[in-house]
């Protein structure tokens, strides 16, 4: 069985572990990390299945300490852990979930207010994000170009699930444009600019 072998089609998931999934041996999980996520540092594919037509990773947060975000200090020391399901760009046609394993540090500073904080991964995810960062800008990508009724159509094509109103809040998520990046402006502009000159 090659690397794809794995979760190349939903018959071949096989049954093992209290899920009813495939373990991976080490160098899948290596080799797997480095498919899925190559851009992102610090987080790992455990497991890999597939449920109907969606395709399912486990994955796992790997760096050894996080930094708090109130007053920046770094810390080893884990207090519990959560599981966070977030929708993923799509993966050969098919949806794509990660249940990512996240942790919750404690945070040693006697004076700092946050004892105990998440620890983040915004190359992955926003703190309190349900997509995956790529995710999130494929959406604003299509939203940009198509709209959003239209937009949300052809993510869900692509394996997206979004609604129009998705859409057009993920685009207005996004900052504004720096001031003096505008370099085409439209008839309707040009033609507002030239009745307040006359
Ligand atoms: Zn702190």
């Amino acid at each position: 069985m090659g690397l794809l072998g794995a979760f190349d089609a939903p018959e071949m998931a096989v049954p093992c572990g209290s899920r009813g999934m495939l373990s991976l041996g080490k160098g899948r999980i290596a080799m797997l990390t480095k498919l899925f996520f190559s851009t992102v540092a610090g987080v790992r594919v455990d497991r890999v299945w597939w449920q109907g037509q969606t395709l399912h990773l486990d994955a796992a947060t790997t760096r050894r300490a996080a930094r708090c975000p109130l007053c920046g200090r770094r810390s080893k020391r884990v207090h519990s852990f959560y599981a966070r399901t977030i929708a993923d760009l799509p993966c050969t046609g098919a949806r794509l979930t990660i249940h990512v394993r996240t942790r919750r540090f404690v945070c040693r500073v006697r004076w700092c207010e946050r004892k105990i904080f998440t620890e983040r991964v915004p190359a992955l995810v926003a703190p309190w994000g349900r997509r995956t960062a790529r995710q999130q800008e494929g959406l604003q990508r299509t939203g940009f170009d198509l709209g959003g009724a239209p937009g949300a159509r052809v993510a869900a094509r692509l394996g997206m699930c979004a609604s129009p109103d998705t859409l057009l809040r993920v685009i207005r998520a996004l900052p504004d444009p720096e001031e003096g990046c505008l370099r085409i402006i439209g008839i309707d502009d040009w033609g507002a600019t030239r009745s307040r000159i006359a």
